[in-house]
């Protein structure tokens, strides 16, 4: 009987190496994490993911030769054809073939990939997005980050420094960017924006509901949500919020048509407040409208765990 094939997952964080072993039927064997510890440099980094690794093996009770390799999803500008981090600000690398690295310290072959990238791969290969082939995946965190796959193959761009789904200009001359531009789509759709927009529509409103929250201190993604149905101030955040997003979603979907969009980040779990009115402004807008095929708005199914799979994709070449 033919051995079961193995392979392991690894999701790079400034903060923590999440990292899983999965099997060749897309089952999550054992997941677990440890600190990346950046500041102490390359070599303690890739140490740190070498023990994880044999700490997830362990775990599964498996040995390396089932192991296939090792796909990383790693945060930065990332040379994936070379397996080189270009520049990575959170995890202060500067040209380090950390793909080279990892796999001299643990004899198993290493791909690596944009982590946005990575977890839009796996949502759509063991995710929401799994019937789909062709698929646009944005991140609403402290950013907007995301990926697109099309015919099943993650589109990178050239040097793979493309896909920067957040940095589309949704309003010429608009609120300031992290990237330097004004006006970007993660500008007014990240969990940021968002909670700069409550903060502000409180501000305004000295009389609104909202405040019931106590301090503005305590405002989060979900304040202007919460007070929606009782609070005219919070109802506008979030109808603003949704329109913004709404132009970003459909802007994407005519560039690449995918089968599905889909929404990853705390805001989803708003469901159909969130997701209902963008598929209506998706269906309505998008180039053709009904004539043309149609695109579903999707919120991510496996939350924290995208990255791994993804990771996984990335490495079985699926
Ligand atoms: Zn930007």
């Amino acid at each position: 009987m033919e051995k079961t094939k193995y392979y392991i997952g690894i999701d790079l964080g400034g903060t923590f190496v999440k990292g899983g072993i999965v099997d060749e039927n897309g089952n999550l064997i054992v997941s677990d994490k440890v600190p990346t510890e950046a500041k102490s440099g390359n070599d303690k980094v890739v140490s740190n993911i070498a023990g994880l690794c044999m700490l997830l093996l362990e775990k599964a009770k498996i040995t390396k030769e089932q192991v296939q390799g090792i796909g990383m999803g790693v945060p930065g500008l990332i040379d994936s054809q070379n397996g080189i981090v270009k520049y990575s600000n959170n995890l202060h690398f500067e040209h380090f073939d950390i793909a080279g690295a990892l796999q001299a310290k643990t004899g198993l072959p290493v791909k690596i990939a944009n982590d946005a990238n990575v977890a839009a791969l796996g949502e759509t290969k063991f995710g929401c997005g799994k019937e789909y082939d062709n698929t646009v995946l944005l991140t609403l965190g402290t950013g907007v980050g995301g990926g697109v796959v099309i015919g099943g193959k993650l589109f990178e761009g050239n040097g793979s420094a493309g896909a920067e789904l957040g940095h589309n200009v949704i309003a010429a001359g608009g609120e300031p960017c992290g990237c330097g531009r004004k006006g970007c789509l993660e500008a007014y759709a990240s969990a940021t924006a968002l909670i700069r927009d409550t903060k502000r529509a409180m501000e305004a409103n000295r009389d609104s509901a909202m405040w019931e929250i106590g301090s503005i201190d305590n405002v989060t993604g979900k304040t202007a949500f919460d007070y929606m149905e009782k609070d005219k101030a919070a109802k506008s955040v979030v109808d603003n919020y949704i329109e913004k997003l709404g132009v970003g979603i459909v802007n994407h979907a005519n560039t690449f048509r995918p089968q599905a969009v889909i929404l990853g980040g705390g805001v989803c779990a708003e469901g159909d407040r969130l997701v209902k009115p963008l598929q209506e402004m998706l269906n309505e807008e998008i180039y053709a409208g009904a004539r043309g095929p149609q695109v579903k708005l999707l919120t991510a199914t496996l939350k924290n765990d995208a990255g791994i799979f993804g990771a996984v994709a990335l490495i079985a070449g699926i």
